[in-house]
């Protein structure tokens, strides 16, 4: 291990909090209480949800139930990569036609800025910069499948985007071996806790109470039920994500996925002009066990991949912490694409849950026959995808209630979508192992190679896991 990965601070939830602040954690449930709407969990899905239903019907009575504070998931230590992906778009596509999957997809488009604009209208400071995506090959099957997935893109409507070789390429940002690359405008960096501290703070102001330390233990129609007792209202919104496994009989519904990030100390103006990067340009690759990454406002890359996977029984984490050889990884992965920031050091070092459901799509739904609603399962695109889930959930509450109709948002294909369970334990462990490590040995045999051609062995993990 390198000397400068000794001195990481690991764990701690996320670098964005102990960068703002972790919170005044907000008072318990403390007793039976009603509301309209119940909505369990307080990160980005659960806060956006309440924040439509209040601005569309002040008067609903909106409660949060979330078992640590609000941003404690995956909301308070993402890669702030504020994007228009959408996980099960090109499954969508095959169920409901490519119309279908097209207006899904400009929905996304459009959520992108209505996340800069809401964010604007409130005051939320969050570091938002709208620099779009740049998306790097570094192999020659990384092209290969950077051309197809660009070409791809714009059969989705995206005339916007670009492709660029490697001299373009070089002019943004100088990344090791880059051989092209393709940016879209429809992204944004941002500061998770900081959008996700606001918007907490945005929603109480509109009088929806926010009750903290407040686990719900089970859902039942009309019911949540805690320790300190249960809140019942006519909808029930589960807006859990990677901790779904959790509440009773939720086991085997979206699968918790870890994803570990690395943050640098700032970098210097040299170093900064080594890299370029001055359009902040969230920042990925076209590897199998690909990487995220963005420059933040005071000067660190943020950088985020696989660690391990998963844990054996859809155990989640308590505080954030990650193995030492995923710090390494993720640290090598940095130094390869700039070996000119050898000498930098990691800071700090993080990991949080995603929920992946078995068919990888993320869905929305409200049940009209008992009042339950969820969204989620959004695999490692959610930063933007929870707001569009937030104003389709309003709109399915708005028509159940008979205050309002359906709209463009009720319409779209992932609305109402269902998927089978995973399988039990073992099954579930080894396959989701081998799939991972199935991805780096793709990975690794593309760059010994130096073949046009993807790895089979990345197409059979593909199949198996359900994701294509
Ligand atoms: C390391 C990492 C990097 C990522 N990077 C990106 C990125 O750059 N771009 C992107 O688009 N997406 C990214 N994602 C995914 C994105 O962060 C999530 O999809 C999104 O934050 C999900 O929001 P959520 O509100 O649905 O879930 P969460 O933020 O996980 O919130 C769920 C909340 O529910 C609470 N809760 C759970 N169970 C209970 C219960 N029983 N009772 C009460 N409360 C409960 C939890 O404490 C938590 O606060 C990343 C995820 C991770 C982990």
């Amino acid at each position: 291990m390198s000397s400068s990965a000794t001195a990481v601070v690991n764990g701690g939830i996320s670098f964005w909090f102990a960068d703002d602040g972790l919170p005044a954690v907000r008072e318990p449930l403390t007793g039976d209480a009603t509301a309209d709407v119940v909505i369990v969990g307080g990160g980005y899905t659960g806060l956006w949800t309440a924040y439509y239903l209040k601005k569309a019907a002040p008067f609903l009575r909106v409660t949060v139930l979330e078992q640590k504070f609000c941003g404690y998931g995956a909301s308070g230590r993402n890669g702030g990569w504020l994007y228009n992906g959408i996980a099960g778009r090109d499954r969508y596509a095959r169920l409901h036609g490519h119309e279908a999957a097209v207006r899904l997809q400009r929905a996304m488009n459009d959520t992108v800025d209505e996340v800069v604009r809401a964010t604007e209208a409130e005051g939320i400071e969050a570091d938002i910069h709208k620099g779009g995506v740049l998306e790097v090959a570094r192999t020659p099957a990384q092209l290969a499948r950077l051309k197809d997935f660009h070409a791809h893109e714009l059969s989705y409507g995206e005339k916007d985007r670009e492709l660029y070789g490697a001299g373009e390429t070089a002019e943004r940002i100088r990344v090791a071996d880059a051989v092209g690359s393709t940016w879209t405008p429809h992204g944004a960096r941002l500061h998770p806790v900081k959008l996700v501290k606001g918007l907490a703070a945005v929603v109480e102001a509109l009088g929806v109470v926010i009750h903290e330390r407040t686990p719900v233990t089970e859902i039942r129609p009309k019911h949540a039920v805690t320790p300190y007792g249960t809140v019942r209202a006519p909808y029930v919104l589960r807006c859990t994500e990677g901790f779904t496994a959790s509440l009773k009989g939720q086991r085997r519904t979206w699968l918790p996925m870890n994803s570990s990030m690395v943050v640098t100390e700032p970098l210097t103006d040299e170093q900064w002009a080594s890299v370029g990067w001055d359009g902040r340009e969230a920042l990925g690759d076209m590897a199998h066990a690909y990487m995220y990454a963005q420059r933040t406002a005071d000067g660190r890359i943020a950088l985020g991949g696989r660690g391990v996977p998963y844990r054996f029984g859809s155990r989640t984490d308590n505080d954030g912490r990650t193995q030492a050889t995923t710090v390494e990884a993720l640290r090598e992965i940095l130094v390869g694409f700039f070996p000119s920031l050898a000498g930098v050091a990691v800071e700090h070092a993080w990991s949080g849950v995603l929920g992946v459901p078995r068919d990888w799509c993320a869905t929305v739904t409200l049940d009209r026959a008992t009042g339950l609603g969820w969204a989620g399962g959004y695999v490692g695109s959610g930063v933007a995808t929870t707001n569009l889930a937030a104003r389709t959930l309003r709109d399915l509450v708005q028509l159940d209630s008979g205050q309002g109709g359906r709209t463009e948002l009720t319409d779209l294909p992932w609305v109402g979508h269902k998927v089978r369970k995973w399988e039990p334990e073992p099954l579930r462990w080894l396959g989701v192992q081998g799939m991972y490590a199935t991805y780096r040995a793709a990975d690794r045999r593309e760059f010994r190679s130096h073949t046009a051609e993807s790895s089979r062995l990345a197409r059979v993990a593909d199949r198996v896991s359900g994701r294509h």
